[in-house]
């Protein structure tokens, strides 16, 4: 079953510039749009879509009007309603011209028909199996440097904005779409708090930025593994026992070096997706969102939304001041020290 839907290297050939994954990837994305509907009818649709943008304090805002992504974003996604669909990332049940690029031999690379960005990919795993970032971390890692030349690529946590929180997946998009990617340096500089330092890698936090935020920066991916694991078991305290721990994650691969951003959060969606009349407001913030680019597939919510708007959603949705301090607390704290106790 899964040799068909795997591109042949004369499909890709056409549109292909090297053998590197990145650029085989970009292929894929012309070959699909020539000879699937779908995708043809969503990127010349997104070339179309209205984009405002809110200014802040040395940052930006974008809002998308994406009717596309309407399916996403009210994706119901409890037990019950997604026991009751047909899982729409297993190889049985993809459209028949959809293909894709086997990686690594449980990863398939395929071509996201509802794009947010102008180049973007879902990344399921071959089996069906949930989504969960601890065992898929250092995968995360190798996709996002193996794509590096053209994508940054992210995770939504089963409660954060994954519409298919039973089949695993990252995503990937073009870099330098989300204003977070070339506003990074700067934030940094300016207003991030340095958690830990070790032979040019480190471990930051950033509360001045609308929502918080902790990256983990380095060439060396022990170092991201164990911060991202010395985080992981600091924020499972301090969450439901039951379930992840809510976060979206981007990771973007530059100069030989990770940049991975982990957004912990306080819900899923804020109340405006909830409130009837006038107050509600169809948002389900994921990572692309937390990126600096807001989805509003309606457009009565596109014209509406406000800069008092943004700030509200962010302040629900992303992890409390309380929590966070926390969670910085506990990262800064010495290992080594510790040992010698
Ligand atoms: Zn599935």
């Amino acid at each position: 079953m899964i040799e068909k839907r795997i591109i042949s290297e004369e499909e890709l050939k056409p549109f292909l510039d090297s053998d590197t994954i990145a650029d085989k990837t970009k292929a894929l994305l012309s070959q699909q749009k020539k000879v699937w509907k779908l995708p043809k009818e969503g990127y010349k649709s997104l070339e179309k879509v209205q984009v405002k943008v809110f200014e802040f304090d040395g940052f930006q805002i974008k809002v998308q009007f994406n009717p596309g992504r309407i399916i996403s974003s009210s994706a119901k996604v409890d037990k019950k309603s997604i026991e009751n669909r047909k899982c729409f990332l297993c190889i049985k049940n993809l459209s028949p011209e959809q293909k894709g690029i086997l990686y690594y031999r449980d990863l398939i690379i395929l071509v996201n028909p509802y794009p947010i960005f102008p180049e973007h990919f879902t990344l399921p795993k071959i089996d069906h199996i949930p989504q969960a970032i601890e065992p898929n971390f250092e995968g995360l890692l190798d996709i996002s440097r193996d794509l590096s030349k053209h994508y940054i690529v992210f995770y939504n946590g089963p409660k954060c904005g994954a519409s298919a929180p039973d089949h695993f997946h990252y995503q990937a998009g073009l870099k330098y779409f989300m204003p977070i990617d070339s506003e990074y340096p700067n934030i940094i500089k300016q207003s991030a708090q340095k958690l830990v330092e070790e032979n040019g890698s480190a471990v930051y936090a950033v509360d001045k930025y609308l929502r918080n935020f902790i990256s983990i920066e380095s060439n060396n991916k022990d170092f991201i593994k164990k911060y991202f694991n010395k985080f992981f078991d600091i924020y499972k305290k301090i969450s439901p026992s039951d379930e992840e721990p809510m976060l979206n994650i981007i990771s973007n691969y530059e100069q030989n070096k990770w940049r991975v951003i982990i957004f912990p959060r306080a819900k899923h969606r804020p109340y405006q997706y909830f409130a009837e009349g006038d107050g509600n407001i169809l948002l389900s913030p994921a990572a692309v969102d937390f990126g600096g680019v807001f989805i509003t597939p309606l457009e009565k919510d596109f014209n509406k939304i406000s800069k008092d708007d943004i700030i509200d959603i962010f302040r629900q949705t992303s992890i409390s001041t309380e929590y966070f301090e926390f969670i910085k607390k506990e990262l800064a704290k010495n290992d080594k020290k510790c040992l010698f106790i």
